[in-house]
C-alpha cells in the first residue's frame, strides 16, 4: 500500500524508491535507445526508448504525484506538450483560450494549428460570462494560463471547471507560472496540466521539457498514444535533470514567492513607477480569486516605469546588472524580460495591447537571490 505523501515529501520521493539495481538513490539516466529481449516480446517492460524508458517513466511519476494525478507524461518541451494535447482534437473543433497567454503558445495555436482545421477564440477570463458567451457546438476545450503572462490576472479555475462539465468540454491548465507549490489544477477540476518545465519544475535554466498530468486513464491513453506516435519525448538526461530539480521545487518557490512580495513593494513604492502587476496585491483586480486558489503569488511581476516608452523600457533592461536579460523565467536566477519585443513579439501590436502588453512593459521573474542585491539593482537601473 503506498501511503499518499503531502507535497513537500511528494517533491522528493513522489512515485520513486531506489533503483532495485544497485540501490541508487537516484533513478540512474539510462542513456539507451533500445532493450535486449531473451525470445520477441520477452522484455522488462522497455522495448524502445521512445515509448519509454526508466529515467523517464521515474519523472513521469514525479509528475503525477506533485500535481496529484494518476498520470504523468513528459516531452521534449512545454510546446511540445501543448502540441500533443491539440492532437486531441480533431479538424472543426474549437478552442477557447485566454487572451493574454505565451507568446509561443499564441504562435502554436494560430500557426500551426489553425492550419490544421481547429479554430481558436482568444478571450478575457476574468469574467465566467465571458468564456460561456464563445461556445457553440464545436467548441471542444477551453485553455486556462493562470496567472497569465506577463499581465498577472488571475483566472478562476474552478469555475471555468464547472462551466465544462456543464457543457462537457475539456479544460486544460498551463500551470507553467504558478508550479504546483501554488496551485494544484486537477484538484478545481481541471482535466488536464500541462507545464513548461524547463521553468519552475526543472528550476535551474539548464534544462527544456514538457508535461502533461491527468487523472483520466482514457485521456492517458490517448495522449501516451500520441507521445509514442509523434513522439516528441524528452531524452533520459534531461529526464533526470529536471527529476533533480523538483525535488527542491518547494523550497526554491518559498523564496521565490518572498523575495517577489519585497521586490513588488519596493516596485510599488517607487516615485517613477507607474504600476506594478502582482496578484499579492490587495488592489489586485483577482486578488480574492488568487488567494482562494493559490498558497502563494508566484515569483513573477510586470511594471510599466512612469511616462515610459519602448526606449526607456529597452534602457531600464539593458541597465540591469543582477538581473540577466533573457527569455524564460523560474529559474534559481532572477531575470528580466520586455515581453514586446521579446517572448510577446509574435503576437501582433494590436492584440497585445488591447491585453495591456505595452511597448513599456518590464517584466520580472524574481529568483532567489538576496532580496536587498535585486532591489539595490533594481533602484540603479530606474535610476
Ligand atoms: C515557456 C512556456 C511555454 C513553452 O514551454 P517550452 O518548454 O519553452 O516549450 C508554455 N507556457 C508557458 C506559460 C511558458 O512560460
Amino acid at each position: 500500500m503506498e501511503k499518499k505523501l503531502r507535497f513537500n515529501s511528494a517533491t522528493i520521493h513522489g512515485g520513486q524508491a531506489p533503483d532495485p539495481a544497485f540501490g541508487a538513490v537516484m533513478p540512474p539516466i539510462y542513456q539507451t535507445s533500445t532493450y535486449a529481449q531473451s525470445t520477441p516480446g520477452g522484455h522488462k517492460g522497455f522495448e524502445y526508448s521512445r515509448t519509454h524508458n526508466p529515467t523517464r517513466s521515474a519523472l513521469e511519476k514525479s509528475l503525477a504525484s506533485i500535481e496529484n494525478g494518476k498520470h504523468g507524461l513528459a516531452f521534449a518541451s512545454g510546446l511540445a506538450a501543448m502540441d500533443a494535447i491539440m492532437k486531441l482534437l480533431q479538424p472543426g473543433d474549437e478552442v477557447i483560450s485566454t487572451n493574454d497567454l505565451y507568446g509561443g503558445s499564441y504562435r502554436l495555436f494560430t500557426k500551426i494549428f489553425e492550419g490544421f482545421g481547429l479554430k481558436f477564440h482568444f478571450v478575457g477570463m476574468n469574467e465566467v460570462a465571458q468564456v460561456e458567451a464563445a461556445i457553440n457546438k464545436n467548441t471542444k476545450l477551453i485553455w486556462v494560463e493562470t496567472p497569465t503572462n506577463p499581465m498577472m490576472n488571475v483566472v478562476d479555475i474552478s469555475s471555468i471547471a464547472a462551466l465544462a462539465k456543464q457543457h462537457q468540454l475539456l479544460l486544460a491548465v498551463d500551470n507553467t507560472f504558478a508550479s504546483p507549490y501554488i496551485q494544484q489544477p486537477l484538484n478545481l477540476g481541471a482535466d488536464i496540466v500541462m507545464h513548461s518545465a524547463t521553468k519552475y519544475l526543472a528550476g535551474h535554466s539548464d534544462v527544456i521539457l514538457g508535461a502533461i498530468i491527468v487523472n483520466s486513464d482514457d485521456l492517458h491513453q490517448r495522449l501516451a498514444f500520441i507521445q509514442n506516435a509523434s513522439g516528441a519525448v524528452p531524452g533520459p538526461m534531461d529526464s533526470f535533470l529536471t527529476l533533480r530539480g523538483i525535488k527542491t521545487l518547494h523550497v526554491r518557490l518559498q523564496r521565490h514567492c518572498e523575495n517577489a512580495k519585497v521586490v513588488a513593494q519596493y516596485l510599488a513604492n517607487h516615485s517613477k513607477i507607474e504600476k506594478v502587476y502582482w496578484p499579492g496585491f490587495e488592489h489586485h483586480p483577482n486578488h480574492e480569486v488568487a488567494k482562494k486558489q493559490m498558497n502563494d503569488f508566484g515569483g513573477m511581476l510586470s511594471f510599466i516605469p512612469k511616462g515610459a516608452d519602448f526606449k526607456a523600457a529597452i534602457k531600464i533592461v539593458e541597465a540591469l546588472q543582477l538581473f540577466t536579460l533573457a527569455e524564460s523565467l523560474g529559474g534559481v536566477e532572477s531575470l528580466a524580460g520586455h515581453p514586446a519585443s521579446m517572448t510577446h513579439a509574435s503576437i501582433p501590436k494590436a492584440i497585445r495591447e488591447e491585453s495591456g502588453v505595452v511597448d513599456a512593459l518590464i517584466r520580472l521573474s524574481v529568483g532567489i537571490e538576496d532580496a536587498q542585491d535585486l532591489i539595490d539593482d533594481l533602484a540603479q537601473a530606474i535610476g
